[in-house]
């Protein structure tokens, strides 16, 4: 077996500047950019730290005491994240996600939903509110996100055996929590809700039918996400893929399984049903069948650099147009231009891209940019 690799990188690589153009870029919603992909989809990571250790994200070897978090005056206020958000609406975000790190870690989040509830689309809807946790603190948490306007909660969860969950967050901490986490949201209302399971071959792939039987029939949506490689510190090899047809093929040997037709537009996973009606699975497939042509999401990250693509290497500093007294306007025309001119589809350019790329030497961790 090749010996594990975990490279030691400095991700704080320089930001790229978000000028403001000459002729302003007016937010009409219809923003595309160069593969004519429109804006519907952001993702906001509002912390960079995080109480799990899960191997495939935030090793321990290198997140340890020593890490540089983000210092707090680094970090987006709850209000330069708002003033941004409205101004990505404004250019037909439809779809907010919170996320990080543990965004439950972030003091006082609840009074950020609140500011992010009461944005408005040019069609005077409001924005769909979500956000994606590991449940540690959810069973606590859940009714004040509820009452702030939260709509939806996505929970991670990569087992049922309690050994072996407790070996993937690396903490030791336990499956029952999770579990409560996700009763006490889905009482509070937070639904549908929706668990992710990274698969991990060799390491939690048994525990892909527990998953599928448990949460079978309670309306909670599991989805399979590939081991993707993300970032650069999580020693990340293809052997250790699971593709997601063989996850499909897995659960269809026990549970029988259709296709469904997806959701949305630029909708990540797709879906299957079970064939006796009593819920639905998705598969997340970004390493075997990469999505880019239809992906509209930005992500925001959690000093406000701006990330066209989960895999890109560098982020557009909107914090420093923020802090230098931009009006919302230049705001505004500045994040469209960068739009406008965006191509990543690393994805589907994987398999093509030079070695020291494809092995993620200079890629931001997931943890920084949010997932
Ligand atoms: N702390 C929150 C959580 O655990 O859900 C939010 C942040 S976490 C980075 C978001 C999602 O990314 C989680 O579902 C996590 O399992 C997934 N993730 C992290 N690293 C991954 C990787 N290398 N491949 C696939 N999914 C990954």
């Amino acid at each position: 077996m090749a010996e594990r690799v975990i490279p030691l990188v400095d991700q704080r690589i320089p930001a790229l500047r978000a000028l403001v153009p000459a002729r302003p870029v007016p937010a009409t919603g219809l923003l595309g950019d160069l593969l004519g992909r429109p804006l519907r989809d952001l993702r906001i990571s509002v912390t960079d730290r995080c109480n799990f250790r899960c191997s495939y994200c935030m090793p321990k070897e290198v997140f340890d005491k020593d890490y540089p978090y983000l210092p707090h005056s680094a970090l987006l206020s709850f209000e330069e994240i708002t003033r941004l958000a409205r101004q990505f609406v404004a250019h037909g975000v439809r779809k907010i996600r919170l996320t990080g790190g543990e965004p439950l870690l972030r003091k006082n989040i609840e009074v950020l939903i609140e500011q992010l509830a009461a944005l408005r689309t040019a069609d005077g809807q409001p924005v769909e509110l979500a956000l994606t946790t590991n449940g540690s603190l959810l069973q606590r948490k859940a009714p004040a996100l509820k009452a702030a306007g939260l709509q939806r909660v996505t929970v991670s969860l990569d087992g049922l055996d309690d050994a072996v969950f407790r070996r993937m967050n690396d903490v030791d901490f336990p499956v029952a929590e999770v579990l409560a986490g996700i009763e006490a949201a889905q009482a509070a209302g937070l639904g549908p809700i929706k668990v992710n399971m990274v698969v991990k071959r060799g390491t939690n792939e048994h525990e892909i039918l527990p998953m599928a039987r448990h949460f079978r029939g309670t309306g909670v949506v599991l989805r399979f996400i590939e081991y993707m490689d993300v970032g650069a510190t999580n020693g990340w090899r293809m052997d250790e893929v699971m593709p997601s047809a063989e996850v499909i093929e897995t659960i269809r040997s026990e549970l029988p399984l259709v296709p469904l037709e997806p959701s949305a537009p630029g909708e990540t996973a797709e879906r299957w049903g079970y064939a006796d009606g009593s819920g639905e699975v998705g598969v997340i497939s970004s390493v075997t069948q990469a999505f880019c042509g239809d992906c509209n999401r930005a992500r925001l990250s959690t000093e406000g650099r701006l990330y066209l693509c989960l895999f890109a290497t560098q982020g557009h500093d909107l914090r420093e147009l923020l802090r230098g007294g931009s009006s919302d306007e230049d705001i505004a025309s500045a994040i469209g231009q960068i739009w406008q001119l965006r191509g990543d589809r690393y994805s589907q350019l994987r398999g093509e891209l030079p070695a020291d790329t494809a092995a993620g030497a200079r890629r931001v961790e997931m943890s920084y940019i949010g997932g």
